[in-house]
């Protein structure tokens, strides 16, 4: 039989086991406001989806998305210094001015969901990092990797679609140079609190062409060349940011979806 103390210890273990549920996430996220199949609860907003795209015509953005490119100019983007964007407008898309520098948005984003098209130099150029090499940095600090992956040997944390030096993508989607491929990438921030510690890590998911490369990944802290920085407090939104690193890639229809406090 069953003593008093034996009772109450598993009585706290199994406190403790619903805490640690909680604290892990796994006693679930249902907003306890709203009964089961409740009439009174808000409808989420109508919006018109997107088109997809083809090698010939972007896609349309859905109709709540934040254009940040729609063929025809610049006027979204700027130099990290505040100056006018340097990169070459054409044809529907703009492209990487060789030495011009980084471009980013005028506005700030943290939480988004981010669709950006993009076409490696075709004839190809160069081999390994050489060679059709961009960048996407959210927060203009972490990088998802733009790179001619297309029988391009390279180290895996740097090819197309990884989050540079941490993790590599699931599988090489890459299409061949010249062919217009996407990026569509689900990210949340990381948080710090008012003394600059670290609360919750940054997370990304990547689908490229189609394909999840990154499922939900939690990044070490900025991406950097040999090197992996610790996370230094920042501000909840910053410019988004493409990397000029020397080789003229193209880019189309980028849009934007800032994600609310429902999506965390
Ligand atoms: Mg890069």
């Amino acid at each position: 039989m069953r003593n008093r103390t034996e009772t109450a210890s598993g009585l706290l273990a199994a406190v403790a086991l619903v805490a640690g549920m909680a604290a892990s996430g796994l006693a679930g996220q249902v907003d306890s406001k709203w009964g089961i199949h409740d009439v009174n609860r808000p409808r989420p907003p109508i919006i018109t989806p997107g088109t997809a795209s083809t090698q010939d015509q972007p896609g349309r953005p859905p109709s709540d998305a934040i254009v940040l490119f729609d063929g025809k100019d610049l006027s979204q983007w700027q130099t990290p210094k505040g100056e006018p964007a340097k990169w070459k407008v054409e044809d529907g898309y703009f492209e990487v001015v060789a030495g011009s520098g980084d471009i980013q948005t005028r506005q700030a984003f943290g939480d988004c969901q981010l669709h950006v098209e993009w076409a490696a130099p075709d004839p190809p150029r160069g081999k390994d990092q050489d060679r059709g090499n961009s960048g996407v940095y959210l927060m203009g600090l972490y990088e998802v990797q733009v790179l001619d992956s297309y029988n391009n040997e390279t180290y895996a944390d740097g090819q197309a679609a990884a989050v540079y030096g941490q993790y590599p993508p699931l599988v090489n989607a890459v299409r061949p140079p010249g062919q217009w491929q996407t990026h569509d990438i689900i990210f949340h921030g990381p948080r710090f609190a008012a003394d600059g510690q670290l609360l919750r890590r940054a997370r990304v998911t990547v689908v490229h062409n189609g394909v999840l490369v990154q499922d939900n990944v939690e990044l070490s802290g900025p991406t950097a060349h040999k090197q992996r920085p610790p996370y230094r407090a920042h501000r909840e939104k910053l410019p988004l940011l493409l990397q000029d690193h020397s080789h003229p890639v193209r880019y189309r229809n980028i849009w934007i979806r800032e994600l609310g406090a429902a999506s965390q």
